[in-house]
Order: structure tokens, then C-alpha cells, then sequence
């Protein structure tokens, strides 16, 4: 007899490891492998499970026999189950939750209840009217799905009824499973019968849209697709089904891939001959020698171009490549390079995607169709085989941390499936994380650096030099012969702005940053004006020397919480200091509401250990009276820049404005196509097309990212704003960057100065190493939330005891655990959040001995704590 272990795919109650044996039945036997989808019974309940072994023998003495294979071939390959479980053991994920992950949405059904009648019903029987509709609806059609009832009494609480049925013995309760929803897209051609006598069989269809509906399937030779045959001739599905009858012609159903890249054409290019920097990163990352790469290079400094050489390279081994980005609606030129280089074997993967959609493209990599795959995380799960490259472009993007269970980062997931799978991993970055750049130092990834940015080559810059006219250019050769042309990165000019305001301009723009953008305007160039959105969440910061309220113990800003101190329907304006920003353009915003902090407390926070403190009425440090909340918002950015250029054609990008990936795209090509003289936005400016015309980018604020209170601050800052800076001077005319901050000291401000990251880095690294942070320790995070704010505390609580307790039995200083304390976004979507931070060599070790409670989200290595 052959056996199986299978992971059912419902979660069957916490610490369950939900895997059991089954034997085959004789109709199965030789059919299931590793990776199968299958029905199993569960109790009295079928339920889907997904094969992860195959033991000579079972574990139990008695196994009950799998019900059906769902699916001819396996959904997984062994390695993503391997992956799979070394998921769940890091992020302490139920092993099916992770298995689930790995599929296309709609492969697995869901699991559903068909209701019946029990038998003939009393003649005096008392029902409710919903009740009594039920009963009839079931007596009219037979049994049915709760599905089908669903669809039958949409938006009625029909289920309480029929609960109250089944203990009353009057309706029979099964549990079934859904089929898969997914299913190939199948789509009807037409095609004409041959040797059939025209005339006579057209007699009495006088119609001339017959003939013409013959005459085009004859010219087009064999199937055609029936919506095509309806737009050619204006005929429609009646006369077609006329001809059909006639045996004339006949239809056929062909299965189609719904391709996301379909219809776009791309014009295959050529490799470059690759730069001196280039070729020297090659000549290692074609040894082979290390799992992992890190390739350092600022924006425009040749790494895409690598990328693809590494994945020619690796098809031509015969092997298929993963390339993970943060988020591809901001880069469409990445992908267009791909497929332009590998025309038909790239495809893409995206979070707008249909399901139909993301399940063919799933199907036609198992069937082995793809041989590249672009897209975010969840295009590592993908099935390629064998799997040779896996690309992370931009490594240090938070994005590719998934926020919800299980919170994995793609990065370490990227790792651990090339490592199993025999495959190398490139982490491409202008600004490395802080964990990749010192695993880097330690000899753990290779690193490979390429210094300097190369603005296309020769022939491009010509062309561009035509179309905008523009008869000299920045761009110099490094070697004659070669096609590639350097530019260096652009000038960067801080701007203090307390100097500003001591000068008497009370305004967000700068001096120096009015003249720019009124000079760049008068010539024509476009402008970008950026603001970090999180610049909305609100510190305390004194105008005239920009000095920080900050906590006393942790050294994070402390946050101001409206309602804290003058109760929670206060807003801060109507209790004296109002949050600056924008004045009467009304751009500021304010934090999160403090109910549920606890009771009273002063209006300051630390987010990190819980202190607080009065908001002060003077500046601790300068004794001015402008210290007050701080917060902008790019609406009213916006609103400020047509007031200060009334003239100017204002865009602009944020989540608000664009929120599918056509509106990413229409905003971006409105604005290269010069529909617009100043973008103004978010962080998605970062990325994106290269903007030709663009000379001046200014950051509003530099320090917002800079004041949030989490370890990370100045790493996400640096990040920010490097690659801020990456965006000017790309186009033909140079450009220069304006930084205005309260902080121009500040060394994350100072290393943007001087483009100097290795600068930075140090500093940082320090900062961690004394601090007692990643990279050198290891956090993990633990998120209760809450729609009751006492629930949430007193939950909080009990868990800081309980890891407190845990801590001391295993010899650790309970100073290892942060908290507990309300997190900084303490009000999330109507849920009241606190938390837990704990310190620990290896948290997922020390986390799996401690019972963690339902309602509570683990973080390991969290990206932020915020
Ligand atoms: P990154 O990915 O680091 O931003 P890219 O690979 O996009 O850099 O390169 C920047 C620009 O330089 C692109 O327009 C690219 O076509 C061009 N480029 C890259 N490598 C070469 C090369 N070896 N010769 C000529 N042009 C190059
Ligand atoms: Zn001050
Ligand atoms: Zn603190």
C-alpha cells in the first residue's frame, strides 16, 4: 500500500501541526506525488491538503484513504515545500498558511456546507419568515451549496436560520468543498467546414452577413476566435449558430494563457559591451563562486544592465531566473528591458493582476512555458525549474517585508530558496540595507560596487541631443571607443531652515529653492517637488533652532497625542498650539487621537518604553516660543505651489491620485511629455521613468523620515533621499538637488550632501552596535491589536509578563524586552495596537517555547517598529 503525509489547508487550532497520514486507494495508486493537491476526509469533513511526503510507512496505525486528487500534476515543487517549512519554523506561521502563500488564489477551493431537507415536514410546523423562505427555497431546488443559497438571499443573516433547522432535526447540515475557482480561460473559435455546397446550403439566408461571415473565414484559413469574426463582419452569435445548423461551420474551444504582457510589442536589444566597472562585477558574478552578490551601484550606474547579462547567462545554461522588485507599477522601464532582451520567455507578475490572470501565469510556469518571472515578493513563489538567478533589485526597499502573517522578508526567503535550489542570488542597491552591507563585510555575500552613473550611450544621448535641442551635453567618454557616457551625480545643496526663518521668510520654501524653481520654470525645464507622506505623523519641534523633543531614555522623538492631556475631543488647535505646516492652506495634519493610551498622561510618547512628558510651552534649548507639532501633507504641497507659482502647471503623485497602475503610469507620462512643470509627491517619485527634462528636485522636508521614532530613522532617511537625488540630473540639461532641513548636521543630511553612503554606513553601524540594534542583534516584534483599548493593554501586559518570566528562566537580562507599549500608529483601522519588542539572538528559537496567544501578530527581524 502507498502512503502520504498531507498538511490539510485549514487552520485546525493553534500549535496543531496539522500534517496526517493517508494510504491511496487502487484508482490512485502510482498518481500522487510530493506537492499534490488532494481531498482528504478530516473527521467528518472533507478538507483540501497538499502531499509533503510520502512515508514507507504511516505514523498511525489506522489511515483512512485520500478521496480524490484535485489536480494531475503537483502544485508545488519539493523545494517550495522545503521553503515552505522553513517559512513557518521563521516566522512561527502555521505550515499550511505558508503552503497556501505559494499558490495562485482560487487553485484551492474553499470549503462550504450543502443544506437539504431532512425528510417530509410536519404539517405544523412554526417557522420565522426567514425560516420558512429557507425551507421552501430547498423543497423548490433540491439541496444546495451555501454558495448557492448566498446567491439566493443575498445579504441575509440566512445561516442563523439555518442553524436553528439543523438543532431542530428539520434540515441535514454535509460539509463540502468548493471546486478550485481558477480555471483556464477557454475561449470558442470558429472555422469553416470544408467541401460543403454553398448555395445550397445558404438557401433562404439572404442576409449579405453571411456571405461576408464565409468569405472572411475562408481568407483568414482556420480557426479564428468568434469576438474577432462578431468585430469583422458585424455579425453575431445568431448567425453564426444559422451556419452552424447549415453545416457550414463549426466551433471549436481553445484554451488560451491570459499573458499580462500581451499586446505589447517590444523591440528586441542587443547586449551592451559592458563597462570597465561592469565587466569586473561580471568576471565575479559569473564564477559563480559565492551564493550571493551585493552589488552597490548608484542609480544609473549600469546594475540592470548586469541583471541581464546574468540572466542570459543563466538561460543559456538551460536554467530560469526570478527577478523581484519592489513595486512594478513604478518601474515599467525595468520590465520593458527584460522583455525587450528576452523576447516571449519574461512575464510579469503584479498586485492588480485578476486571478485568472496570476493563475495562468502560475500554469504556464509549472508547465514549464516561462523562464523569467518580474514582480514583487510573491513572484519568488512562482514555479520555475530549475530555478538558476534570483534577482533583488533595490534589497533595501521595506516593501519586501510582507506585513501580514507570515511576515517573511523576501530577501531571506530569496536566499533560502537559492540555496536549496542551487540557484545565486544578486542584491542590487544604491544604498545596501545595513544587513546586507555588513554580511558583505563579514564575507558572507560577495560585494561588488559600480561607482559611477553612466547616462546611457552614445547614440541615445545623440538622439536626445536633436529632440530637445540642446547642443552640448555633461556627458563625457571614460575610454574612447567604448559606447557608454558618464555623468556625475548631481550637486547637492542643504538648506538650513531656521536660517530661513532668522531671514524672516516664514514660507516652506526656502530661499534658495524659490529662485531655482522660478529659474527652471522661466527656461522651460520641469521641477519635482518631493514630501515623504509619513511626514503627516506628528513630533514636537521648535522652528527657530530646530531642536527635537526627544525621549530621555531612548533617544527616538517623542510624538505628540492630541487628546492626551485635554481629553479626546480636543483637537490641538482649539488648545493652543497648532500644528505648523502650511497655515492657512490648511495642509497640516494631525496625529493619531490618543484615546486608549491610558487614561490621562501628558500629550508627549515615547513609542518606545512608554515615557511621557508635558508638552513644553518654551524651546528647552533656544527658549524660543515656536515649538509646536509639526506635519504636512503633499495635498497641501500642492496647494502651496499654486499659490507661489500661480502660472505653473502642477501634477500631482501620491496614493490619492494614482491607485491602479494605468494612473501610475498616465501621471508619469502626462508629466515626460511635458504636461505638466512641477510633480509634486511622494515617495513613488523615487523610482519610475527617466525624466529628461527635469532640473531641479526639491525635498520639502528632509527630516521627517529623520524624526519618526524608530531605530531605523536615519537608514530610511539616507535611503530617501539618495535615491531622491537620483532622479536630477539624469536628463541631458544636468540638475541639482535642494535639501531643506532643520538638521543640516544631522549625518544622514550631510552623507546625501557629499553622495558619500560608506560615510554614512559607518556612522550608522556604530550608532546600531551601541545601541544595541540590528544588524547586530536580532528583534523581534509582537503586534496585539484590539477594537476594545483596555483588551489591547491588558493582553500587552500579560504578554511582557509572560516573555518577562521566559527571559529569566533561560539566564537572559529581562532589559531584553522593550515594552509592553501602545506602537506608534496606535489607532490602525478602528484597532487599538500596543506591543512587545524583544531582543534576542535567535527569537524564533526562543519564541517558539512560549505559548503566544490567538490575536497576536510575531514579527521576526521586523523592518520597522513603528
Ligand atoms: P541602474 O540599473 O544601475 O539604474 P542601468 O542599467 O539602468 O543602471 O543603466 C543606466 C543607463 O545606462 C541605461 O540607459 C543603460 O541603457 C545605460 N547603460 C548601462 N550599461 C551600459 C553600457 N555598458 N554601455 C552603454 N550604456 C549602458
Ligand atoms: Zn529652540
Ligand atoms: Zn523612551
Amino acid at each position: 500500500m502507498e502512503f502520504v503525509r498531507v498538511v490539510v489547508l485549514t487552520p485546525l487550532g493553534p500549535a496543531a501541526e496539522p500534517a496526517f497520514d493517508y494510504h491511496l486507494p487502487e484508482s490512485l495508486e502510482g498518481r500522487v506525488e510530493v506537492g499534490s493537491l488532494v481531498q482528504v476526509p478530516f473527521g467528518p469533513r472533507p478538507l483540501y491538503g497538499i502531499v509533503v511526503d510520502r512515508p514507507p510507512a504511516p505514523a498511525v496505525e489506522e489511515t483512512r484513504p485520500v478521496t480524490a486528487l484535485v489536480d494531475p500534476r503537483p502544485v508545488l515543487l519539493p523545494v517550495q515545500i522545503e521553503l515552505a517549512r522553513w517559512m513557518a519554523s521563521q516566522t512561527l506561521s502555521p505550515l499550511h498558511e505558508c503552503l497556501l502563500m505559494m499558490l495562485p488564489p482560487g487553485v484551492v477551493g474553499l470549503t462550504d456546507t450543502r443544506l437539504e431537507l431532512a425528510g417530509d415536514l410536519p404539517p405544523d410546523l412554526r417557522l420565522s419568515p426567514l425560516e420558512r423562505h429557507l425551507v421552501d427555497l430547498l423543497r423548490r431546488r433540491g439541496p444546495l451549496t451555501g454558495a448557492q443559497i448566498d446567491r439566493a438571499f443575498p445579504r441575509s443573516d440566512w445561516r442563523a436560520a439555518a442553524d436553528r433547522l439543523v438543532r431542530r432535526k428539520i434540515l441535514v447540515r454535509t460539509p463540502v468543498l468548493a471546486p478550485p475557482r481558477a480555471r483556464p480561460l477557454q475561449v470558442t473559435t470558429v472555422r469553416l467546414l470544408p467541401d460543403v455546397p454553398e448555395e445550397d446550403a445558404l438557401k433562404g439566408l439572404r442576409a449579405p452577413v453571411y456571405r461576408a461571415v464565409l468569405d472572411f473565414l475562408r481568407a483568414e484559413g482556420g480557426p479564428v476566435d468568434v469576438g474577432w469574426v462578431y468585430a469583422q463582419t458585424g455579425c453575431t452569435r445568431q448567425h453564426l449558430n444559422r451556419l452552424y445548423e447549415r453545416g457550414l461551420v463549426t466551433f471549436d474551444l481553445e484554451e488560451r494563457w491570459r499573458d499580462p504582457l500581451e499586446g505589447r510589442v517590444f523591440l528586441p536589444t542587443e547586449p551592451l559591451p559592458l563597462t570597465p566597472d561592469q565587466q569586473a562585477a561580471w568576471d565575479e558574478i559569473r564564477t559563480g563562486s559565492s551564493l550571493c552578490y551585493l552589488l552597490h551601484g548608484v542609480t544609473g550606474s549600469g546594475k540592470t544592465e548586469l541583471y541581464l547579462r546574468a540572466v542570459g547567462e543563466v538561460l543559456a545554461r538551460g536554467r530560469k531566473a526570478i527577478v523581484l522588485v519592489p513595486e512594478i507599477s513604478l518601474t515599467p522601464q525595468t520590465v520593458a528591458r527584460f522583455a525587450a532582451r528576452f523576447p516571449g520567455r519574461v512575464t510579469v507578475l503584479h498586485s492588480q493582476m485578476r486571478e485568472g490572470e496570476r493563475y495562468d501565469v502560475w500554469r504556464r510556469a509549472r508547465a514549464g512555458l516561462v523562464d523569467v518571472v518580474i514582480g514583487p515578493r510573491s513572484a519568488l513563489f512562482v514555479p520555475l525549474d530549475p530555478l538558476g538567478l534570483i534577482i533583488v533589485d533595490e534589497e533595501h526597499d521595506p516593501s519586501y517585508k510582507q506585513a501580514s502573517r507570515p511576515a517573511f522578508h523576501a530577501r531571506e526567503a530569496a536566499l533560502e530558496l537559492a540555496r536549496r535550489a542551487g540557484a545565486t542570488v544578486i542584491l542590487g542597491s544604491a544604498t545596501p540595507s545595513l544587513e546586507s552591507y555588513l554580511r558583505a563585510q563579514r564575507g558572507e555575500f560577495r560585494l561588488l560596487v559600480l561607482g559611477r552613473r553612466i547616462l546611457g550611450h552614445h547614440q541615445r544621448i545623440s538622439d536626445l541631443q536633436a529632440v530637445y535641442g540642446v547642443p552640448r551635453t555633461r556627458y563625457r567618454p571614460l575610454t574612447d571607443g567604448l559606447e557608454a557616457r558618464y555623468l556625475d551625480l548631481p550637486p547637492v545643496q542643504v538648506v538650513d531652515m531656521r536660517a530661513e526663518l532668522r531671514a524672516g521668510n516664514r514660507s516652506i520654501f526656502s530661499r534658495a529653492l524659490q529662485r531655482s524653481v522660478d529659474e527652471a520654470l522661466a527656461r522651460g525645464e520641469q521641477v519635482i517637488l518631493f514630501l515623504n507622506r509619513r511626514g503627516t505623523a506628528t513630533h514636537i519641534f521648535c522652528r527657530a533652532c530646530g531642536y527635537v523633543a526627544r525621549c530621555p531614555r531612548c533617544d527616538v522623538p517623542l510624538t505628540f497625542h492630541a487628546g492626551a492631556a485635554a481629553g479626546a475631543r480636543h483637537t490641538p488647535s482649539a488648545r493652543g498650539p497648532r500644528p505648523e505646516g502650511l497655515g492657512a492652506a490648511g495642509g497640516a495634519r494631525h496625529a493619531p487621537s490618543a484615546r486608549g493610551l491610558g487614561a490621562e498622561g501628558s500629550p508627549l510618547l515615547c513609542h518606545h518604553c512608554g515615557h511621557r512628558e508635558p508638552l513644553p510651552e518654551r524651546c528647552p534649548r533656544c527658549d524660543s516660543p515656536a515649538i509646536r507639532p509639526f506635519g504636512l501633507g503633499t495635498a497641501g504641497l500642492e496647494e502651496a505651489v499654486r499659490e507661489r507659482w500661480p502660472g505653473a502647471r502642477v501634477l500631482r503623485w501620491d496614493r490619492d491620485t494614482a491607485r491602479t497602475a494605468q494612473a501610475h503610469w498616465n501621471i508619469l507620462q502626462v508629466f515626460s511629455d511635458g504636461g505638466a512643470d512641477v510633480l509634486v509627491g511622494t515617495q513613488m517619485i523615487a523610482k519610475g521613468l527617466d525624466l529628461p527634462l527635469v532640473t531641479v528636485v526639491g525635498v520639502i522636508s528632509a527630516d521627517t523620515a529623520l524624526n519618526l521614532p524608530d531605530f531605523r530613522a536615519a537608514e530610511r532617511t539616507f535611503q530617501l533621499l539618495e535615491q531622491v537625488a537620483g532622479r536630477a540630473g539624469r536628463g541631458l540639461m544636468g540638475g541639482r538637488v535642494i535639501l531643506q532641513t532643520y538638521h543640516p548636521d544631522h549625518y544622514a543630511i550631510t552623507a546625501v550632501e557629499h553622495h558619500d553612503y560608506l560615510g554614512f554606513v559607518q556612522r550608522e553601524l556604530e550608532f546600531r552596535r551601541e545601541a544595541g540594534y540590528p544588524p547586530y542583534v536580532r528583534l523581534a516584534r509582537l503586534v496585539y491589536r484590539h477594537t476594545d483599548p483596555r483588551r489591547a493593554e491588558v493582553a500587552a501586559r500579560e504578554m511582557g509578563d509572560r516573555l518577562r518570566d521566559a527571559l529569566r528562566r533561560s539566564g537572559l537580562p529581562s532589559t531584553d524586552l522593550i515594552g509592553p507599549v501602545p506602537c506608534f500608529f496606535a489607532r490602525l483601522r478602528g484597532y487599538y495596537r500596543w506591543q512587545v519588542l524583544l531582543r534576542h539572538p535567535d527569537p524564533p528559537a526562543f519564541l517558539r517555547a512560549v505559548p503566544i496567544p490567538r490575536g497576536w501578530l510575531v514579527d521576526v527581524d521586523p523592518v520597522d517598529v513603528l
